[in-house]
């Protein structure tokens, strides 16, 4: 995947430029993964910039700060007013990924992290072209079993929980897939690393439940509502494995996903093995919605000029 980066990072209040927004090696988050990340796109047109629910995606690194007991120091208002201005800065004028971290900064080998603990916080904008093949996905499934909330919770978007990722998505590409999906501790579909997933059976759609060890996503949440106002049923409920392979049609939700189809799950063809007319459906209504095409859906823009 190609990335490009640009001028300006917002660093602690400040906009600093690309070559001096750096870290000591001795930064905790380092060593121990003690970090929250965000991941939002912004979308143009030939108006305006359109960060894509950025109200929801701080919220949850609020939340996920909250989980770690960080200091942000920055209240909701404060934070998307830093992400405005840093694609302000930066005079972006195409769509672009945002990627807010806060971090545990100088607190030696200390694993006491308290609301005392140094906390930095930085956004930093990316350019991400596709991030999944639109053709379609050839996933598997993981020997690899999602983290759990017992063990570390899922539902904080923290940097340590991506390790989890890193090996199932490493395992998937050995073994000539596009992508993994995970099952949780009892067996059931989870999510893949990066994504939400939901199946299509008989016109209904079925999505893990939170208790499954997903992240909560924001496009999954954006899926279910598009979908509903399209007419579909949308039902969360626990999915054995065996249900992905018997599915009509299989779809990744995620940020930087967007919404993607899975054509193969362990080699067996989903449906016939294209986008099937349920995923389409969604797919279509997204990307116009987050282009500002579609006025019932534009409260969730913030338009960034
Ligand atoms: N699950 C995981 C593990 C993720 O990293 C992501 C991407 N943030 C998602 C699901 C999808 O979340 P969202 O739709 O909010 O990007």
């Amino acid at each position: 995947m190609k990335i490009g980066y640009y001028s300006y990072v917002w660093y602690n209040g400040e906009i600093v430029e690309w070559n001096k927004a750096t870290v000591h090696l001795m930064s905790h988050a380092l060593h121990y993964g003690t970090s929250v990340i965000e991941g939002i796109r912004a979308y143009a047109d030939e108006e305006n910039v359109y960060v894509f629910r950025l109200v929801d995606h701080m919220k949850r690194f609020i939340n996920s700060a909250k989980i770690y007991s960080f200091n942000l120091k920055y209240s909701l208002d404060e934070l998307l007013k830093a992400v405005v201005e840093t694609i302000r800065t930066n005079n972006v004028k195409e769509g672009c990924y945002i990627r807010p971290i806060a971090f545990v900064g100088m607190h030696g080998i200390d694993l006491y992290v308290s609301k005392d603990s140094p906390i930095n916080v930085a956004i930093i904008l990316l350019k991400v072209g596709e991030y999944m093949k639109s053709e379609g996905v050839r996933a598997c499934i993981s020997s690899w079993r999602r983290i759990c909330d017992p063990l570390i919770p899922p539902l904080a978007k923290a940097g340590g929980n991506y390790l989890n990722s890193v090996l199932a998505t490493q395992e998937s590409k050995r073994n000539g897939y596009d992508e993994a999906i995970m099952l949780d501790l009892n067996g059931n579909v989870s999510e893949a690393p990066g994504e939400n997933i939901f199946i299509v059976r008989k016109g209904k759609i079925y999505t893990p439940p939170v208790s499954a060890g997903i992240l909560e996503g924001i496009t999954r949440d954006t899926a279910i509502t598009i979908a509903n106002d399209l007419g579909y049923e949308v039902i969360e409920r626990n999915i054995p494995k065996t249900e992905l392979y018997i599915s009509d049609e299989i779809f990744l939700t995620g940020t930087a996903a967007e919404i993607a189809p899975v054509i193969s799950v362990d080699g067996i063809t989903i449906g016939d093995g294209k986008i099937g007319p349920v995923t389409k459906s969604i797919k279509e209504l997204y990307h116009q919605a987050v282009r500002n095409k579609l006025p019932k859906y534009s409260h969730w823009l913030t338009k960034v000029y």
